[in-house]
């Protein structure tokens, strides 16, 4: 019997990790299909407080692991499959082995929507991105291109307008799901060019490891063109990782977890941490900060219960 099991290993299970080691708890974290979250998915990292060179994403979310690991919190590579959450303790299958325990951190995070071009993974970090805030330093007078059609797309183009020569916004159709007030903002911005009724086919040059151009068309006259690009951000929105709890925690449409308050979820002894359940911030430090909020209500409900 367990007492604390972590579902995902980015900065928001690791950071629950850390504290519920350090509370003597023994927690085990099933590290998920995409082990380190998101933070695997970037490169330099400059905006996590205590690092004044940056850190490479990657290596932040490696250290936080062995920092955890050092306290005796243990990693399961794999995922879960299902869960039973209607009475403690807990069952969870993971990898087809069933385990019990007393308390459930949900870190499962939310994944960037990709749009599925042949070369899109492979240039992740070579100028292929998710994340604005993330990496849009990085194109300092370069040209960048965003896809997308919602808030997101907005605002990453007007975020993006401050370090681009110029920002060009791709959408699939004419009509925009963005909110009046943030399309209107994109609109009137002098960096940001809109080319609708537009998709992508694919994103080079995987032979020299960097996005330079990516291939058009234009779904109405079905015209095809290459235009020049150095950062190419994809703003289709982001999938909660929450299917697997599916009629048990409860969710918004979209499948965020709902907060009771806290990291509290609706059942008792399951709690939320990252971008899971926060669709708003999504940042590492928020994470993290996450994290750490569910890790010390799991330790008050243990302790509660006589733990
Ligand atoms: P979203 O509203 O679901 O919009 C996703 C956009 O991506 C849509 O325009 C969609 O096109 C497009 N898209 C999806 N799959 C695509 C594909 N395979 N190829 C090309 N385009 C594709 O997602 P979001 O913009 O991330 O926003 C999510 C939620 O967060 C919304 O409720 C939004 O209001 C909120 N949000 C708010 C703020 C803010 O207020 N500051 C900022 C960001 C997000 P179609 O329109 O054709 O479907």
């Amino acid at each position: 019997m367990l007492d604390v099991v972590i579902v995902g290993s980015g900065c928001a299970g690791n950071t629950a990790a850390i504290y519920t080691a350090r509370a003597n708890l023994k927690p085990l974290v099933i590290s998920g299909h995409e082990a380190g979250g998101q933070l695997s998915l970037t490169t330099l990292v400059e905006n996590f407080p205590g690092f004044p060179e940056g850190i490479n994403g990657p290596e932040l979310v490696e250290n936080m692991k062995m920092q955890a690991q050092n306290f005796g919190a243990e990693y399961l590579h794999g995922s879960l499959l299902e869960a039973d959450l209607s009475k403690r303790p807990f069952r969870l299958n993971v990898e087809g082995d069933w385990m019990e325990t007393r308390t459930l951190i949900v870190a499962s995070g939310a994944s960037a929507r990709w749009l599925g071009l042949p070369n899109e993974q492979k240039l992740i970090g070579h100028g292929v991105s998710s994340c604005a805030t993330c990496d849009g330093f990085f194109y300092r007078g370069k040209k960048i291109m965003v896809i997308g059609g919602g808030d997101s797309a907005m605002e990453e183009a007007n975020f993006l307008s401050r370090f681009g020569s110029e920002v060009t916004l791709v959408h699939r159709r004419e009509q925009f799901r963005a909110s009046k007030i943030m399309h209107d903002r994109a609109k009137s911005n002098p960096k940001i060019k809109f080319l609708t009724n537009t998709v992508v086919e694919d994103v080079h040059d995987v032979s020299a490891n960097l996005v330079t151009h990516v291939r058009l068309r234009n779904t109405s006259t079905n015209a095809v063109w290459e235009q020049e690009v150095d950062g190419f951000f994809v703003a289709i929105g982001h999938i909660p990782n929450t299917a697997v709890f599916k009629g048990q925690i409860d969710t918004d449409a979209d499948g965020y977890i709902l907060s009771k308050g806290g990291a509290r979820t609706n059942i008792p002894g399951v709690f939320h941490a990252g971008d899971v359940q926060d669709r708003t911030y999504r940042q590492a430090i928020t994470a993290s900060g996450a994290g750490c909020m569910a890790a010390m209500e799991a330790e008050r409900f243990l302790e509660a219960e006589g733990h």
